[in-house]
């Protein structure tokens, strides 16, 4: 698999502070793409254990949230072996950080595939850019969806993330929400 970048203490893709795993490769094309450049599976660098081992250096720190996964997409075809392996070994080591990935790929097809059961977040579908909404958090166009995956999956429906951010403001605490974490790794600066 090849790689465009690992981006750190990242607050755009997904909740509080990530590691951010830019993958090459993706076959939708999408028209108004913000990263053409990461089309091409064999764009980039070669993406092994010294980038496995930069990625754990981040997981490691306890500010950090978890990865998230995006490109071009993680689950083209020969991204998706990789991103599987790697999803897996992270949820073994890092029980208690959150993976979220980017795809273009609908809930629909991801949610069969394995790699659904390592995932917290999923950021689903292709980008549209006639549904372009620059309002909207964490996704480009208003057919994407947020989607909390194990309660998805658990539900047998999609179930959107963000539904329990309401609950937890109304008890005083957010449960989607990392803001002590964020506020935490700005205090050790
Ligand atoms: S799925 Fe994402 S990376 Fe791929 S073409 Fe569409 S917007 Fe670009």
């Amino acid at each position: 698999m090849k790689y465009h970048n690992i981006t750190k203490d990242d607050m755009l893709n997904g909740d509080g502070l990530r590691v951010v795993l830019w993958v090459a490769g993706c076959s939708h094309y999408c028209e108004g793409c913000q990263n053409p450049v990461t089309w091409d599976p064999n764009d980039g660098a070669e993406f092994g254990e010294e980038q496995k081992q930069e990625i754990f250096h981040e997981l490691d720190q306890s500010y950090v949230s978890g990865i998230t996964f995006s490109g071009g997409d993680p689950l083209y075809s020969t991204n998706e072996p990789v991103i599987l392996a790697l999803a897996k070994e992270i949820r073994g080591k890092y029980p208690d950080k959150t993976i979220w990935l980017y795809t273009g790929f609908d809930w629909d097809y991801v949610r069969q595939r394995e790699i659904a059961q390592y995932i917290d977040v999923l950021v689903d579908g292709e980008y549209i850019q006639a549904l372009r909404d620059t309002q909207l958090h964490w996704r480009g166009s208003s057919n994407q969806n947020v989607i909390d995956v194990p309660r998805s999956l658990a539900a047998g429906e999609m179930i959107l993330h963000g539904d329990d951010i309401a609950v937890g403001k109304q008890y005083g605490e957010c449960p989607s929400c990392d803001t002590d974490k964020v506020e935490r790794a700005s205090q050790a600066r």
